[in-house]
């Protein structure tokens, strides 16, 4: 008897979780510059982002699972980012895309966050100035599969220790 002819098949409640998770990614851009741009070709026809069920770009954090960062942060943008980081529902993920937001990029001066983890807590890195429209869907595919393991993002680091910012 072939598997497909079974009724009901059994696995676990967390699997069936993340694999609807991993395969219906609700992102929100935060575009400040460059990257923001590049981003939205990966949204186009061209690259069709819809293929890895990420499509569903949303302007509301309270509506976004995937914290798309794609541009430089300035100290005066850090809290707005942190803010919007925490007002999205739980389970959430962030991918920094970019030199710029990863690192702070060119920009190492006293008014540039040298990278975005010294705020929240990042999922995914993406090198490059700009970043390849290609990079940005292997960031997702490598993001899908921590999702289906999920003890490998570092949400539970950032629980038990906050990162200092001094707000
Ligand atoms: S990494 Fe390059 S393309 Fe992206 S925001 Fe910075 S300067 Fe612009």
């Amino acid at each position: 008897m072939g598997i497909e002819s079974l009724p009901i098949m059994t696995t676990r409640r967390d699997a069936v979780l993340a694999w609807g998770q991993k395969n219906s990614l609700w992102p929100m851009p935060f575009g400040t510059a460059c990257c923001a741009i590049e981003f939205m070709s990966v949204v186009s026809s061209v690259f069709d982002i819809s293929r890895f069920g990420a499509e569903l770009v949303r302007f509301s954090p309270r509506q976004a699972d995937l914290l798309l960062v794609a541009g430089t942060v300035t100290f005066k943008q850090a809290p707005i980012l942190k803010q919007i980081y925490e007002q999205m529902p739980d389970p959430k993920w962030v991918i920094s895309m970019g030199v710029c937001a990863s690192s702070g990029g060119f920009y190492n001066n006293y008014t540039v966050v040298q990278g975005i983890d010294q705020i929240i807590p990042v999922d995914v890195y993406i090198s490059g100035c700009p970043p390849r429209p290609e990079a940005i869907l292997e960031a997702i595919v490598k993001l899908q599969h921590k999702i289906e393991n999920p003890q490998t993002t570092p949400k539970a680091q950032y629980m038990a220790k906050e990162p200092h910012f001094g707000f």
